[in-house]
């Protein structure tokens, strides 16, 4: 369940969480063509709560609409500043937040001329994705029947919501399974995502994750590979099978909604030791120190509300 707050950014004004709806013939509630983002604001270790590099997320949210033709009826200037202004209404000390751009009603069918364009953007407290749990000790992971969609097919670099639809029957699969979470292969049977989430892998002190290709190239991924690069370790964006996968000391997901989450076991087989690898653990250590302002090198990263 959503822990409700007071209030909703929807539509340049802030209305209560209750009467934030929509009609029924909303076009992307039929169609999914609308683009969302998923932001998190962190309490730092000064008592100040921070958004966790808030221009890379407005940023993708304008290239998720550009890439669908969406004309967003806002600047980034102001959609930062409601993203920021609708975690200080509320109260919210730390906070997931989750803008969405979608098509009102008023048209039907696939074509619609001009777009009936709806933007609102909410936040409540969200804990850890895949738990506290799956943080300390890992989760388990099932190669997915599901294929990640081709790059020709839905659009991989946009957080579009009809893409879920793929995710949603992966992750669902992989839990009726007893699993924790879902891996998606490509369409060429490479290691692509899981299904809200990057991948990564170690093996022999070498840190590898997908290329950009098929996956939704995040934000948590690119924060990954710049922790790690300052730490003199350069991640290698190159294609793995999931055998490769298997036979890794070390797998970690990355995403905002999952942070750093360490993979202990994959189809059954125990990766590395079974428990959070060196490097895993000193990512995530890094990682949340950096979302928490405890690194002045990071702090560029932060929007203090
Ligand atoms: C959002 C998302 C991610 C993670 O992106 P971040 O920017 O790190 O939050 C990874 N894969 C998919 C499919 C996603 O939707």
């Amino acid at each position: 369940m959503i822990n409700k707050v007071d209030k909703i950014w929807m539509d340049g004004e802030f209305i209560p969480w209750d009467e934030a709806n929509v009609h029924v013939l909303t076009h992307t509630l039929h169609y999914g063509l609308g683009v969302f983002e998923g932001i998190r604001c962190y309490q730092c270790e000064d008592g100040r709560s921070a958004v966790f590099r808030l221009k890379e997320h407005v940023d993708r949210l304008f290239d998720s609409a550009h890439i669908c033709q969406i004309k967003i009826p806002y600047s980034r200037e102001e959609i930062s500043e409601a993203t920021l202004e609708t975690l200080r209404i509320n109260g919210l000390k730390e906070a997931y937040i989750r803008p969405v751009v979608f098509i009102g009603d008023g048209e039907m069918g696939i074509y619609v001329k001009d777009y009936n364009v709806k933007t609102s953007i909410a936040a409540w407290a969200w804990g850890a994705y895949l738990g506290d749990e799956g943080i300390s000790n890992g989760i388990r992971v099932k190669v997915s029947s599901f294929t990640r969609q081709h790059v020709n097919i839905s659009m991989t670099k946009a957080k579009v919501c009809g893409s879920y639809v793929n995710s949603m029957m992966a992750k669902r699969e992989a839990i009726l399974a007893g699993y924790d979470e879902a891996l998606l292969l490509d369409n060429e049977g490479y290691v692509s995502e899981g299904s809200g989430e990057n991948i990564f892998i170690v093996k022999d002190g070498i840190v590898k994750t997908t290329p950009k290709g098929s996956v939704l190239t995040g934000i948590t991924r690119d924060s990954v590979m710049t922790i790690l690069a300052n730490e003199g370790i350069t991640v290698k964006e190159e294609s793995f099978t999931r055998d490769e996968l298997y036979i890794a000391e070390e797998a970690f997901f990355t995403g905002t909604a999952a942070e750093i989450t360490p993979i202990r076991e994959v189809d059954n087989r125990t990766i590395g030791t079974g428990k959070p690898g060196a490097i895993t653990k000193k990512v995530q250590e890094l990682y949340f120190q950096a979302v928490k302002g405890g690194r002045e090198k990071y702090g560029h990263w932060l929007s203090y509300l």
